[in-house]
């Protein structure tokens, strides 16, 4: 079936922070806007979603922002129901916990005096005689920590994490999420925290009261209240074009393809999915740069407990190789709110993989297997203590920054500015490795751009957006 709409000011593509965002500023500025969501959730990979009551967050959002406007919008959208969290992470590595960030002294305890002093040799090693041209991944940490505390907190959680070899990923990543932490300033910021704490160590982060989606709800109600439209289960197939402008988009809606006319459109849907899409098609080379553009993929396995929480941690990042599972989050340490029974546990277990890998295809009651079977092997609960399990699968999690990804994002972003009123904002729509603050910030500057300011969202800074320091992951 078929179906015309008349002609809407402004469509955005997805209801996550960064369509939201776009959408919320386009309403104050006075364009009326219709959101398209493709999946029944608002929130996009910072939704929650409520299974028996209980709620689950994608991975464990922080809000955290050095941007206020980004931190405004929060207040201003939840109130009190935004709670500021105390922060607890720790590193699970061979039945030991290492609190992150590393502590010199904890950390040289658990490892023992014999690997601590090949620690510390294989650091000097690295200062005295570091790789001279760091191309890689391994290269760039192991000149900064050496071998040793590569080899221990670095190496295997990031290759859980990417499915790639440390000399598989580029030394520019390590660079933009590691920052410039040498150990000895790691040392010396452990030991005097409060004069020179890392710069981007949150000690406490936001969070709201019934997890991050809570938020993306709230935004998508004070869309509709002040005009707006948002539309879920509404997948945009196709995005129709003609002389350097886009004119109208096609969605799918139970059953039913709807076309609106438009007179400007916003996406933040993943770029490889959006080339795919236009009508009539860009030249083959932006097609191919699209089709190259590569992503890691997520599983959550929830897991819920018939006892207490043993553990104090919002979420404690699992190094081990002998098991498969790469963080947990405890989600009762996040709100208690997430569920609705305090004397059981609800855990996170994150799972990075690949579509089509043998992660991606097991089926969801092996996965709760798994899970069950590694909370146990780690000795968080016995497989008797899970009283139940959900699968939670989040495709395009990651967007991979391979060797190649330069190149194309340069081919499809000089296509794309030849159309005048269409925008591509947000994580996966700039293929940027960015948090929620980032993503709002390239809607603000989507609008500001349409409404004739000198915004751009592809200059949005990531410098004002925080990365963890030391971990390769959010
Ligand atoms: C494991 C994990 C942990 C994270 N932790 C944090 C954290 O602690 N703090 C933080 O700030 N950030 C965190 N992030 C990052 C955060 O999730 C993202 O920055 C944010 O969700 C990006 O928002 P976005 O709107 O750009 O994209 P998305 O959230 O990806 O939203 C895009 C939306 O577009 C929709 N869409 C796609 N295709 C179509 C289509 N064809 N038609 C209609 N709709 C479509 C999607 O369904 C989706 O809802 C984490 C991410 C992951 C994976």
């Amino acid at each position: 079936m078929k179906h015309n709409s008349p002609s809407v000011p402004l469509v955005v593509i997805g209801a996550g922070p960064a369509g939201l965002t776009a959408a919320h500023e386009a309403t104050r500025a006075g364009i009326r806007t219709t959101v398209l969501e493709a999946s029944r959730w608002i929130g996009g990979i910072a939704r929650t979603e409520e299974h028996q009551g209980y709620r689950f967050d994608i991975g464990g959002h922080r809000f955290y922002t050095k941007v206020p406007e980004v931190q405004r919008l929060w207040e201003e959208a939840l109130g009190p129901e935004l709670r500021a969290t105390p922060r607890l992470s720790r590193i699970h590595f061979n039945n030991k916990f290492y609190p992150y960030p590393l502590a010199p002294w904890t950390t040289l305890q658990n490892l023992g005096i014999g690997p601590s002093m090949m620690a510390l040799a294989s650091y000097a090693k690295a200062r005295i005689q570091p790789t001279p041209q760091e191309d890689t991944f391994e290269d760039w940490v192991t000149n900064r920590f050496g071998r040793r505390l590569y080899e221990t907190f670095f190496k295997t959680y990031t290759e859980k994490v990417w499915g790639l070899d440390c000399r598989q990923i580029r030394a520019e990543w390590a660079a933009q999420r590691i920052q410039d932490l040498s150990l000895l300033t790691a040392v010396r910021q452990a030991i005097l925290p409060a004069r020179s704490g890392p710069k981007t160590l949150i000690r406490e982060f936001h969070y709201p009261r019934l997890g991050p989606g809570m938020m993306w709800d709230r935004f998508a109600e004070r869309l509709k209240e002040e005009g707006g439209r948002v539309e879920t289960s509404a997948d945009v197939m196709a995005i129709h074009h003609a002389h350097g402008r886009v004119h109208s988009v096609t969605f799918h809606q139970a059953g039913t393809h709807h076309t609106l006319q438009t007179q400007r459109v916003i996406s933040s849907m993943a770029l490889d999915d959006l080339i795919a899409r236009f009508n009539p098609a860009p030249p083959p080379a932006v097609l191919d740069a699209g089709r190259a553009l590569r992503y890691r993929d997520f599983i959550l396995v929830g897991l819920v407990l018939r006892r207490q929480s043993n553990f104090a941690d919002n979420w404690i990042y699992i190094h081990s190789p002998a098991v498969r599972v790469g963080r947990i989050q405890n989600f009762g340490n996040w709100s208690p709110d997430l569920l609705p029974d305090q004397k059981t546990t609800s855990l996170g277990m994150e799972y990075f993989c690949s579509r089509g890998d043998d992660l991606w295809e097991s089926s969801d009651d092996a996965l709760i297997q798994l899970a069950s079977r590694e909370v146990e092997q780690l000795g968080f609960a016995t497989r008797a203590q899970v009283a139940w399990g959900v699968v939670i699968r989040q495709p395009k999690a990651y967007p991979v920054y391979d060797s190649h990804h330069h190149r194309h994002l340069l081919t499809i972003r000089s296509w794309l500015d030849t159309l005048t009123n269409f925008q591509t904002i947000g994580r996966n729509g700039q293929h940027r490795y960015n948090n929620q603050d980032h993503s709002m910030l390239t809607g603000i500057a989507a609008i500001q751009r349409f409404l004739g300011q000198p915004a751009d969202p592809w200059q949005v800074n990531t410098e004002r957006s925080y990365y963890e320091e030391l971990k390769t992951s959010s």
